[in-house]
């Protein structure tokens, strides 16, 4: 085979990335953290901090894997970020599977948000409210402050640290498993935002949220209404407010800032809807979530009817509904064609994909993914859907090729990594094959089981130019993990 090299972009890419943030690769540069004189980090250790905690974070099972939402809370972050101090920093927004209420941020611009934060936002306003004060805490590097200011000798126990802050702060009952060391447990109290950091916080994030067309006013009531609820949860308060100590001069303070500007009505955007549709569908049975949503769009309407449509379509096909699913979804495409927010919407097409794969033709549906992709090149959870269309009709190579372009965009993307294990695999390419596998082990922070996978690639073998990147990346792996010092 020619080429090797235009043959894996992505995978190479892929470890390259993951592998430039290991902490072998700074081991020499690290400042000493003990002395107090030196309590900033730079933009690359912060990054790598960052990187690393992810590791573990998507190894958790709190971890959501949805590409629709992700990609979701980016577009909302991105459009926050243009209007930042840093508008050229790279950050990425994920959820987790968490109905306390909670957001954070780690350094070097990883942004989690709870699913129970999510559904608790009356607004896309007060969610991009929580976001742009997330994004104040990255750009003013308060995390990254408050590790560099402890003792910690490598990169790997800085990121234990934030960890242990985070997992501490998030949910105190279970931070047993996520807390790395004891000593990072015993500082937790002091490690807490201080009232100076939520102010720069605040003021900085109302800033981001009026230079991006958001209503500011939807902060102080966000903040009002967490606060209300803890009163009358009596103790029990939402994890948002112990992570970021909140109090009634905050509240009043943002309220006199925001209080010279309009009160503008922005309408939700319709993905927040859907969205947030997802979410609710996903806490109920499809026979309650069918029920709901019908009584949504029956005499007593709430709600927007095209979301709510969405939440019925999606419930009716969890229940193998299939027939009134293409009733309800003819109604859903008409409605949103005739609604300028909603006519291009590629959240309704991939459901619709759903629905066209669940009819059993795959001719159609391979012809509908066919158009749909081109609509909608960016869209992963179109692609996901219809990488498995292609592997179940034997379309392999056409799925190699998609795959590769996605990965470039999205090297962490370890759906992306398994789907690409089962097309080589039907290829017969078994070097390509445990590579991919070992890509997708290796960003699910399990590096064992990653090395253990490209072990298998190189016995494998294959021309030289692929097993010399099999080579370097055991390498870089290997020392990956003498550097985090386990057996
Ligand atoms: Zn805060």
């Amino acid at each position: 085979m020619k080429n090797m090299k235009g043959a894996y972009p992505g995978t190479v890419l892929a470890l390259a990335l993951l592998l430039c943030f290991s902490p072998c690769a700074v081991s020499d540069g690290l400042p000493d953290l003990g002395d107090v004189s030196q309590t900033v980090l730079t933009p690359l250790q912060e990054r790598q901090i960052g990187q690393q905690s992810m590791l573990q974070i998507r190894a958790s099972k709190q971890f959501l894997d949805d590409a629709e939402i992700n990609d979701y809370l980016d577009q909302l972050g991105y459009k926050l970020i243009e209007n930042s101090a840093e508008p050229g920093l790279g950050f990425e927004f994920f959820a987790l599977n968490d109905y306390n209420i909670n957001a954070f941020a780690m350094p070097g611009g990883f942004v989690g948000v709870n699913t129970g934060l999510l559904l608790t936002a009356q607004s896309e306003s007060e969610l991009a409210a929580v976001l742009s004060h997330e994004i104040a805490h990255v750009t003013q590097h308060h995390l990254a402050r408050i590790i560099a200011g402890q003792q910690g000798d490598g990169l790997a126990s800085m990121a234990a640290i934030a960890i242990a802050i985070l997992a501490a702060r998030t949910n105190p009952q279970a931070t047993e498993a996520a807390i790395a060391s004891v000593q990072a447990r015993a500082m937790q109290k002091q490690l807490d935002y201080t009232r100076l950091h939520e102010q720069e916080a605040d003021r900085i994030g109302l800033e981001i949220l009026q230079k991006s067309n958001f209503n500011t006013h939807a902060m102080p009531e966000f903040l009002g209404r967490l606060q209300r609820a803890t009163r009358l949860l009596e103790g029990n308060a939402p994890t948002y407010l112990r992570t970021h100590p909140i109090t009634s001069d905050r509240i009043a303070d943002i309220e006199n800032r925001v209080q010279k500007q309009p009160y503008r009505l922005i309408p939700d955007s319709l993905d927040f809807q859907l969205v947030r549709t997802k979410l609710i569908a996903a806490q109920k049975t499809a026979p309650d979530a069918i029920a709901y949503f019908s009584d949504a769009l029956g005499t007593q309407q709430h709600g927007n009817p095209i979301a709510q449509r969405y939440g019925l379509v999606g419930a009716l096909l969890r229940n193998n509904e299939i027939e009134r699913a293409i009733r309800e979804l003819a109604i859903l495409r008409k409605l949103a064609r005739s609604d300028p927010m909603s006519r291009n919407n590629p959240m309704i097409e991939t459901l619709a994909g759903k629905v066209k794969r669940a009819e059993k033709s795959p001719a159609a549906a391979l012809a509908f993914y066919r158009s749909a992709v081109q609509n909608f090149p960016q869209h992963r959870a179109l692609i996901y859907d219809y990488v498995d269309l292609l592997l179940q009709n034997d379309q392999a190579e056409t799925a190699v090729k998609l795959l590769a372009a996605q990965l470039t965009r999205h090297p962490s993307d370890t759906t992306l990594y398994d789907l690409q294990v089962r097309a080589y695999a039907m290829q017969g390419k078994v070097l390509e094959q445990h590579q991919a596998q070992a890509y997708s082990y290796a960003w699910q922070g399990n590096l064992y089981a990653a090395l253990e996978q490209l072990e298998l690639a190189k016995q494998a073998g294959g021309s030289f130019y692929q097993l010399s990147t099999v080579e370097s990346d055991l390498r870089e792996l290997r020392e990956m993990l003498d550097a985090r010092g386990k057996p």
